[in-house]
């Protein structure tokens, strides 16, 4: 699934294709009304069509298009991918929805296992209660980061994947940073050392802005637009590296399964 660096990826590689221009419509494709989530279309056409695109960003993983009168959010969940008009050797069955503007640009959103979502929100307090700070905001700091972790006796591998926690982590950059910050990722958050949550506190956004640097990771789906792919995926520590050795101390490293998640760390620099 697109995580932060993979979703602002998206965002800068649309930003110069959206920025400014004006909605002529957006449709739903292949009889997919679902891909809208929180209006039909007709209701959605109505808030949007028209509208100047004043903003484009990102807020977790969600992309948000901001217009006069509301925020345009798109999710991609698994395996979402926006895509700049439709080639010849493109599987249009794939496609769950299209945005017009008007100056006839399409922009499609091609998505194989079609969950990805498309919203439309007045303000932006759902998404604001849904989700926590972002990494990169004065809002997710130290203090934050060891007050909140001190109270959870749950392991710290769930509470970095939870949203309400910390915006836009997900399970590769989880397992990144738990290596780099030497920690365990079943360790429970309230026994971390003050050393190793300031070496966390260091290390997300520093792993996250070296991702979005080389436009995210692509594994299985993910493209940040039009058939580019992310190259982070050269750069990974331990996510996908079971049985090859550590960078760091040459332990083999080791994948088991945390909250049902995949989870690949070194025995040796993480110990529990
Ligand atoms: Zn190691």
């Amino acid at each position: 699934m697109p995580e932060l660096p993979e979703v602002q990826s998206v965002v800068n590689h649309f930003k110069p294709y959206l920025l400014n221009q004006f909605i002529h419509s957006i449709d739903y494709l292949n009889n997919y009304e679902k891909v809208f989530e929180t209006h039909s279309s007709n209701d959605l056409n109505k808030h949007v069509a028209n509208q100047k695109i004043s903003k484009v960003w990102r807020r977790g993983k969600y992309i948000v298009i901001d217009v006069s009168n509301g925020h345009l959010c798109i999710h991609l969940r698994m395996t979402g991918q926006l895509q700049v008009g439709c080639n010849k050797t493109d599987n249009t069955n794939h496609f769950t929805a299209l945005i017009n503007l008007k100056n006839k640009s399409k922009i499609y959103f091609k998505d194989y296992r079609k969950f990805g979502r498309i919203y439309f929100f007045k303000d932006l307090s759902i998404l604001n209660y849904r989700l926590g700070p972002e990494p990169f905001d004065s809002s997710f700091n130290y203090k934050y980061l060891k007050t909140t972790l001190a109270k959870s006796r749950g392991m710290i591998k769930p509470k970095l994947l939870n949203q309400m926690f910390i915006a836009g982590l997900g399970n590769i950059y989880v397992d990144e940073v738990l290596w780099q910050s030497k920690i365990h990722p079943e360790k429970p958050c309230n026994k971390i050392s003050g050393i190793k949550i300031k070496r966390l506190f260091n290390a997300i956004p520093i792993i996250l802005q070296k991702s979005i640097k080389f436009n995210g990771t692509t594994i299985i789906n993910f493209s940040p637009g039009n058939k580019t792919k992310g190259e982070f995926a050269n750069y990974l520590n331990v996510f996908g590296k079971q049985g090859q050795s550590c960078p760091k101390c040459d332990t083999i490293i080791r994948k088991i399964f945390v909250s049902q998640r995949g989870t690949h760390f070194c025995p040796k620099c993480q110990k529990l």
